[in-house]
């Protein structure tokens, strides 16, 4: 008895060896992966959504898609982001916001990236730039939107045909057209509000729905036999996606919104 267990510890041992020698041998001959950094600089491979730096593109006229509606700077976990804004009068005698400096702290920032989800305009977006070691910390707060630079024209929306019968404030007299004005203007000021309250807790439902399916994917990746998690995981992804689109579309509305309101 004693043999036997002696000589089957024996086997097993060498098959072991075997079978670790083999995964020695089979690597010695695999091709290399090994980066040669920082010489392979220009040939260097970095996957295309890898998060490393926030920007702000600019078109040819130097023009951005930012609005200063602030939205990514409420939505920040970290306070990296802060926009300047100022008030300007536009050529029609409305006024209007607009992006004086737009500044974001790098050595803040987690690569959360839940400002580019909540921008409605699209205004910001990660690029994969990995090179960012300053000797400063203070080098690592960047001004995003370039000198000159300014909001791109929207094309001009077609007017609305007014309503045959006009309303009361245009034949009334000065103070019955200022009174209604006023009306008009809390009522816009009160969807603002209520479409930003939802904008933020469709943005609130939309990270949490993310984080779920982060979770899914991880587990369904630790068992990749388990066809339950696999599915968990598809839906979940499905669910995220439709929350975020709906986010983004929230997000949209609470800022056009509150343009309207001001
Ligand atoms: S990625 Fe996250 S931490 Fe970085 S600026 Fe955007 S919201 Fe803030
Ligand atoms: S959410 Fe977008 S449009 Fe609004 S301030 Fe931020 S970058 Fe600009």
């Amino acid at each position: 008895m004693a043999n036997t267990s002696y000589f089957a510890g024996l086997i097993g041992g060498i098959k072991s060896l075997c079978n670790g020698l083999s995964v020695t041998f089979r690597e010695l001959w695999t091709p290399k992966i090994t980066e040669r950094y920082p010489e392979n600089r220009k040939e260097n491979n970095i996957p295309e959504r890898f998060r490393g730096t926030l920007v702000m593109p600019h078109n040819e006229k130097n023009e951005h898609k930012c609005i200063g509606c602030g939205i990514c700077q409420m939505q920040c976990p970290n306070g990296t982001i802060k926009v300047v804004t100022e008030m300007v009068e536009t050529a029609d005698g409305k006024k209007k916001k607009q992006l004086v400096r737009y500044e974001y702290d790098h050595g803040c920032c987690m690569y959360c990236m839940l400002c580019t989800r909540a921008c409605p305009q699209g205004a910001i977006e990660f690029e994969n730039e990995y090179e960012s070691a300053v000797f400063d910390r203070k080098a690592l707060i960047k001004v995003l939107n370039k000198p000159g630079s300014k909001c791109e024209e929207k094309p001009a929306r077609p007017a609305v045909a007014k309503p045959a019968t006009a309303p009361a404030a245009a034949n009334g007299t000065p103070a019955t057209a200022n009174a209604n004005a006023a009306a008009g203007n809390a009522e816009a000021k009160a969807k603002a509000e209520k479409l930003v309250a939802a904008a933020k807790k469709a943005q609130e439902n939309a990270v949490a729905a993310r984080a779920a399916a982060d979770e899914a994917k991880a587990a369904a990746e630790a068992n990749p036999d388990d066809a339950a998690l696999q599915q968990a995981m598809t839906e979940a992804e499905a669910k995220a996606v439709k929350l975020e689109t709906a986010a983004k579309t929230f997000a949209q509305k609470a800022a056009e919104a509150v343009e309207a309101a001001k």
